[in-house]
């Protein structure tokens, strides 16, 4: 039996200070994970836990490369967010073990169709079409913890056009990473190739085409792409 068309190429992170790069599996993404983005996201820190999401792998878009204004919205959102990327299976482990799954550290950008997912939450429906997008995840090079250690703090930064809109620090995310990975470990098998968003700070906001959107986090990387 043969394949009826050739598969398109599996997408691929760079890993940087390497010639390899990180070949993408799933994308998990954490919602509703800085008690201030909560709050501006007009819903009660003590009401809410974090939630999960996904983007399709192939929504990647890397650093320096421009990101299309996506169809169907008149409001395209920043989100600035710490990612980890998942280097060893995981199933059902505890956050104690969570780092000994983890290959490395990237800063990269939850591209939220915003309007379509305010009226999925007034509605109660799920948000895949506010965040599933084609280009909706923009991406440094993966910086392996091996070179970086385990990030617990650091400023964590967004600017449009060279104005900061977010500024916070990763130290103040609900559950902090290894929260994350035990947790997503017990509703998925995490596979080597999965990257996970861990959720915005305060700040978001829209962009429109021209806008250059730069975004950092202290100890592991710069991120900029053009919204064309
Ligand atoms: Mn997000």
């Amino acid at each position: 039996m043969a394949m009826i068309f050739t598969p398109k190429p599996t997408p691929v992170v760079e890993i940087a200070g390497t010639d390899d790069t990180f070949p993408v599996n799933r994308i998990y993404c954490v919602g509703l994970n800085y008690r201030d983005h909560v709050v501006e996201f007009g819903s009660d820190p003590d009401e809410v836990d974090p939630v999960f999401f996904m983007k399709p792998a192939d929504a990647i878009v890397a650093n320096g490369v421009d990101v299309p204004y996506p169809p169907k919205t008149n409001n395209f959102h920043y989100e600035i967010e710490l990612v980890l990327a998942i280097g060893k299976q995981a199933i059902k482990i505890s956050a104690d073990q969570a780092e000994d799954h983890i290959y490395g550290y990237a800063v990269g950008n939850d591209l939220t169709r915003r309007d379509l997912q305010m009226e999925m939450k007034e509605l109660g429906m799920p948000w895949d079409t506010s965040k599933g997008f084609d280009k909706s995840a923009t991406i440094t090079a993966i910086h392996k913890a091996s070179d970086i250690g385990h990030p617990k703090e650091g400023r964590i930064w967004l600017s449009v056009n060279g104005e900061i809109q977010q500024d916070s620090n990763i130290n103040k995310m609900i559950a902090n990473i290894n929260q994350i990975v035990a947790k997503l470990s017990e509703l998925y098998t995490l596979e080597p190739g999965d990257l996970i968003y861990t959720g915005t700070p305060s700040g978001i906001g829209p962009v429109i085409r021209g806008d250059i959107m730069e975004a950092g986090i202290d100890g592991i990387d710069t991120l900029i792409n053009k919204v064309v």
